[in-house]
């Protein structure tokens, strides 16, 4: 969805609209969409400057890092960004400290779904996780630890003692 800045107006365009994506668009490259993603936004011109404001919500399947076990991501992510004609990063040394992190336009236009990528691919974690906690894999028995399946770490008993354990209950 391209738009055409010089037709833009400071009332703006608002856009409401579900935008489909590959997978290998995304920067986690193991994610799967469970939904579109569904943007509302609002762009407006104000001299030079365009305005984008919105917000991008949706599902995928992630991976967790470290058990690698599937797991919802919710997407609810809001944003604000102004683009700069591209003659001004020419002079982007020049600008004010407040515009390094303006964004340009090329050819006076604007192709929102770059925009709705982009911004979707800035909410990924760098490294996903099923729960903040996850204590993922268990090095001795290979089992998921947040399954249950795995004994190794209850009661953080060294598994050489493991016997030891068995011993003193025995003897009770
Ligand atoms: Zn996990
Ligand atoms: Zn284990």
């Amino acid at each position: 969805m391209i738009i055409d800045i010089d037709r833009l107006t400071e009332d703006g365009l608002k856009v409401s609209k579900e935008f489909e994506f590959f997978s290998s668009e995304l920067v986690e490259e193991n994610a799967v969409f469970l939904e579109p993603v569904h943007a509302d936004i609002t762009v407006r011109r104000v001299g030079e400057e365009i305005f984008i404001q919105g917000s991008i919500t949706t599902r995928l399947s992630f991976v967790c890092s470290r058990c690698l076990s599937p797991f919802e991501f919710k997407v609810d992510s809001g944003f604000d960004l102004v683009y700069l004609p591209e003659e001004l990063e020419l002079v982007k040394d020049q600008l004010d400290e407040e515009d390094l992190s303006h964004l340009f336009f090329y050819s006076y236009k604007i192709d929102v779904k770059d925009v709705v990528l982009e911004q979707l691919n800035l909410t990924f974690p760098v490294r996903p996780l099923c729960a903040k906690d996850c204590q993922g894999i268990c090095p001795m028995c290979g089992n998921i630890i947040k399954e249950g399946n795995c004994s190794c770490a209850a009661g953080d008993i060294d598994p050489r003692l493991e016997k030891f354990k068995d011993f003193i209950r025995d003897k009770r």
